[in-house]
């Protein structure tokens, strides 16, 4: 008896947990080196069920698909060549990375973090050659893009209809909401992290970004200085308080914000949730 009312209480316990989403998290950075396993418990303990891993390199791809192997059903492999490293591509690097993710396919769940910077601007060719192989990469393979787009967002919302893409992310958009209502038009969906809880700017794009729209991330390793924050490099299981940032900002509970974020992910992803 006493094990039938544990079970059901465990039941219970299961049902009310929130299913909370890292869509868009650096796993392999060097910044997390051999703190996987506790960021993952931690993670898991906080009601995270999914962590998309992105990644920046060669390198940093046959790690994510590494810790994919791993943690099968919670970590998922976002691969691709950052535009910060255009510069730093080693020979056949490029034409690698192609090639591994075309024999990975299967496990491959994104091409990411992909895009261009303003701030390489005289990397701007290159940029633009790499970002073009990446995409047509997702369109031979269909599969959805996680798009890094400081200070070129508008050109790249621009761009992207020429391209046969159906899933596109545009990860921490801080855009002009002019350029966030064009994306949502498009099918886009975005993400935020959190800053979600102190920003001006990002808590005013979540209220009017359509929450169908919409995934967390944590983009992490990266240290929040500001509250409740302070100086913590980043964890997955920050994503509680992002959804709770967004919760207040839409006037909604955070257990619908959360389920409505996990359908988006399933239906993003096209991977079913356990
Ligand atoms: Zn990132």
């Amino acid at each position: 008896m006493i094990e039938n009312f544990k079970e059901t209480l465990n039941y219970d316990i299961q049902q009310e947990k929130m299913k909370l989403i890292d869509a868009h998290v650096h796993l392999s950075d060097a910044g997390y080196a051999g703190h996987i396993d506790e960021l993952i418990a931690d993670a898991k303990v906080a009601g995270v069920v999914a962590l998309v891993t992105n990644s920046m390199d060669l390198q940093t791809c046959q790690n994510d698909l590494k810790l994919a192997e791993k943690y099968p059903d919670l970590v998922y492999p976002a691969l691709g060549i950052h535009p910060w490293n255009v510069n730093v591509l080693k020979e056949n690097e490029l034409e690698r990375t192609v090639d591994l993710i075309q024999r990975r396919k299967n496990l491959v769940k994104a091409i990411g973090e992909i895009g261009l910077d303003h701030k390489y601007e005289t990397l701007w060719e290159k940029q633009m050659m790499v970002f073009d192989k990446m995409l047509r990469l997702a369109e031979a393979l269909d599969l959805p893009v996680i798009i890094h787009s400081r200070g070129t967002t508008d050109k790249i919302v621009a761009m992207l209809p020429s391209y046969r893409l159906k899933r596109v992310l545009l990860h921490w958009f801080s855009h002009s909401i002019s350029t966030l209502y064009r994306a949502m038009d498009d099918g886009y969906l975005i993400t935020e992290g959190p800053s979600a809880t102190y920003s001006k700017d990002i808590r005013e794009i979540i209220e009017k970004v359509p929450l169908t729209h919409f995934l967390t991330e944590t983009d992490g390793p990266v240290t929040y200085w500001k509250r409740p924050y302070n100086g913590q490099l980043t964890k997955p299981s920050f994503i509680r308080n992002v959804v709770e940032a967004v919760a207040e900002i839409k006037k909604m509970q955070a257990d619908d914000v959360a389920q409505q974020i996990a359908e988006n992910f399933e239906v993003f992803f096209g991977i079913k949730l356990n």
